[in-house]
């Protein structure tokens, strides 16, 4: 059984790639992102106070659950599949600031290390995608991947998603998103966005997907043979 982490800041091409790589190698993938985004979407619609009491407290009444289907995984809230409601700019946002507090993070981490250790021993393996994989959740992955990309380029990939669901943007209040999303998550105090020890770094800037996962694929590859 193997586990794969992945982070990254937004849109350096982490979700579509941890999906690629974990069909190359038949492996279960976790977007750790839409469990913060389902939380987000929670206090959004209930109109939670932001606060690290009642986020516990929304947290603790919360019954999240994801399931992996061949195209995609969905996320369903309390019995409700929200797996598209959860990709608006508004509930990126509302991910980013939750995101920040203890309670959710504890929560969220534990379901992930049940999920990612569960599908692991189902699949063979995993690809776990999101900010604090190689730091906090799996410091014990067999892989760990950092991916980046400039700024430009991770703005326009996200613009062009939103544009492709239908969504209205402008490219320059995409970036500026992008940009807060970046810092919170770098800056916060818990479990912030950094490179893992020994963490395998890639600019994705200017490569397709299919150059990133065949080169994620050499290296995972190259070091088994090593071993
Ligand atoms: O990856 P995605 O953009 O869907 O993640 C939404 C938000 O969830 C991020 O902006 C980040 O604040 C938060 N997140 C996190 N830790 C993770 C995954 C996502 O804090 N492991």
């Amino acid at each position: 059984m193997q586990i794969i982490a992945i982070d990254g800041p937004v849109g350096a091409g982490k979700s579509t790639i941890a999906k690629l790589l974990a069909g190359r190698l038949g492996y279960a993938y976790i977007d750790t992102g839409a469990m913060y985004r389902a939380i987000g979407w929670k206090a959004y619609t209930t109109e939670a106070p932001i606060s690290e009491g009642s986020l516990e407290k929304l947290c603790d009444s919360t019954r999240l659950d994801i399931e992996l289907t061949d195209s995609q995984q969905r996320v369903i809230v309390d019995g409700k599949d929200i797996t598209d409601e959860i990709r608006t700019p508004e509930i990126s946002r509302m991910s980013s600031v939750v995101s920040a507090y203890a309670s959710v993070r504890r929560y969220l981490v534990k379901l992930q290390r049940d999920t990612g250790i569960s599908w692991a021993k189902r699949y063979g393996g995993v690809i776990a995608e999101g900010r604090d994989m190689g730091t906090v959740v799996f410091p014990d992955a067999a892989f760990k991947f950092y991916l980046d990309a400039d700024i430009v380029e991770r703005g326009k990939r996200r613009w062009k998603e939103l544009q492709d669901k239908g969504m209205e943007a402008e490219l320059s209040e995409t970036v500026k998103g992008i940009e807060e999303r970046d810092a919170n998550d770098k800056g916060r105090e818990i479990d912030p966005l950094r490179k893992a020890e020994g963490a395998i770094i890639i600019d994705t800037t200017g490569l397709s997907v299919e150059e990133v996962v065949e080169e994620m694929l050499r290296k995972i590859k190259g070091k088994s043979f090593e071993n």
